[in-house]
């Protein structure tokens, strides 16, 4: 397809949106992206972007700019809550030397891509909250201040609380997944490496690694409970309530929950992925399509992975309608998958005693015998590059 007199409008200036708007931009395409916000600004928490994130930020020219803003991951260790002692340790230096993985500050990665944005020519327009998407050939995009303009293409990538994907979609409630998140960082005093450390206790776990220049540490703790709260990035709590939830964990987890000043709360909802995501001149991309849990650190990278794929197909195609057909088809079996996976993996680290004895001596028997292995079986997550014909990053 020829982008010359395509206009596209973008909802949203999330990673996702950023990310197709710059990418549309650079194939010459006329792009404005409207955000509800007054200005592009993320809450203070860190984010890992994994290797199949990383492929789509080398394609855009970025991956450098990344590695200047962020920590490079070394290992990823698992650890007993009460002690802090090692379970399993996935050592990425030594069992994929050549793949990149990073822990950034989200606000980094949003600053990063706005100014790519900026420079690209793609207008951002500020305080501009969609209310509705109207589908067709020229689709219309209404506001809540009452004005509507129109585009050839409409892309949602307005989040977990999309105003695009009804335009596609039957409105679904989420269900309350039984989990809560809080959200912080604190002051390296540690002298924490570059690694996630998981401590796994009873119903509940903590992540911590360390972000921007090492001095801070990221922390997403995640309870299981029945009382939910809500889904917001921006619901604060008491940082007593998360030590009190942690009161079990010691070591260095304790030493880092005792310096948390604030915190915010996040309720972990499940969201069906969309069955429609591309249709009538609006396409869904990231959480728009596809809310995800956090356990699996993908929500980000899938979305900048959509994005991609979402240049390529209207690059490849002969017009819109089929290239919004082959997006579907390339991306929503794979969303799925890893939506699926990310579900399915707190439990992992929540086991109660006595059920996490075994767990946990199975862990250290696979570390110790096949470490190599226990790497690999997130082969399918990392070493898939959406930005090559194969979809799959070559092995150095
Ligand atoms: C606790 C936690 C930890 C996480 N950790 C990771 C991680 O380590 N790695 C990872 O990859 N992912 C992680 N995620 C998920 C990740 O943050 C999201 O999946 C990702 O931000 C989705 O990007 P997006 O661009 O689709 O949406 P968003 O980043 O939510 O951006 C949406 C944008 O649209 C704007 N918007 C919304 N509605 C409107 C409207 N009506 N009109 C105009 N603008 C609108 C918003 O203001 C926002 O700027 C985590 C999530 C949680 C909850």
């Amino acid at each position: 397809m020829n982008f010359k007199d395509v206009r596209i409008s973008v909802v949203g200036a999330g990673i996702g949106g950023l990310a197709v708007a710059y990418l549309l931009r650079q194939k010459g395409a006329q792009v404005t992206v409207l955000e509800q916000a007054e200005e592009i600004s993320e809450v203070g928490a860190g984010l890992q972007v994994t290797p199949n994130g990383v492929a789509v930020l080398r394609a855009m020219g970025l991956a450098d700019d990344l590695a200047w803003c962020a920590q490079r991951a070394r290992a990823v260790v698992l650890r007993h809550h009460a002690h802090g002692r090692e379970v399993l340790r996935l050592d990425l230096d030594q069992y994929a030397p050549d793949l990149r993985y990073y822990f950034v500050h989200r606000a980094d990665l949003i600053h990063l891509l706005a100014d790519a944005v900026r420079r690209s020519g793609v207008q951002v327009r500020l305080l501009q909250k969609v209310s509705t998407v109207v589908p067709g050939p020229r689709p219309a995009v209404h506001l809540a201040n009452g004005a509507k303009c129109h585009a050839d293409l409409v892309i949602g990538a307005d989040g977990i609380h999309s105003r695009v994907r009804p335009a596609l979609n039957a409105v679904r409630a989420p269900r309350f997944s039984g989990q809560v998140a809080w959200r912080a960082t604190v002051p390296n005093r540690l002298g924490l490496p570059p690694e996630a450390q998981v401590f796994m206790g009873p119903g509940r776990h903590l992540v911590t690694y360390p972000i921007r220049d090492g001095s801070m540490v990221n922390l997403v703790a995640a309870q299981a409970r029945r009382n939910w709260a809500e889904e917001s990035w921006s619901h604060g709590d008491n940082p007593d309530n998360l030590r009190q939830a942690f009161a079990g964990f010691g070591g260095i987890a304790r030493e880092l929950l005792d310096t948390v000043d604030e915190v915010k709360l996040w309720g972990l909802f499940r969201h069906p992925v969309a069955q429609n995501w591309g249709q009538d001149g609006i396409a869904l991309l990231g959480d728009a399509a596809h809310p995800t849990l956090p356990f699996m650190a993908q929500g980000a990278n899938m979305a900048l992975e959509d994005a991609y794929a979402l240049v390529d197909c209207l690059a490849a195609a002969p017009d819109i309608a089929a290239a919004l057909s082959a997006y579907q088809l390339r991306r929503r079996a794979r969303a799925a998958k890893v939506v699926e996976a990310a579900s399915g993996n707190a439990w992992k680290y929540h086991l109660r005693a006595p059920l996490s004895w075994p767990a946990h001596g199975i862990l250290r028997l696979a570390g110790a015998l096949a470490p190599q292995r226990m790497v690999s079986q997130f082969d399918w997550i990392y070493r898939h590059d959406e930005t090559r014909q194969d979809r799959t990053a070559p092995r150095l």
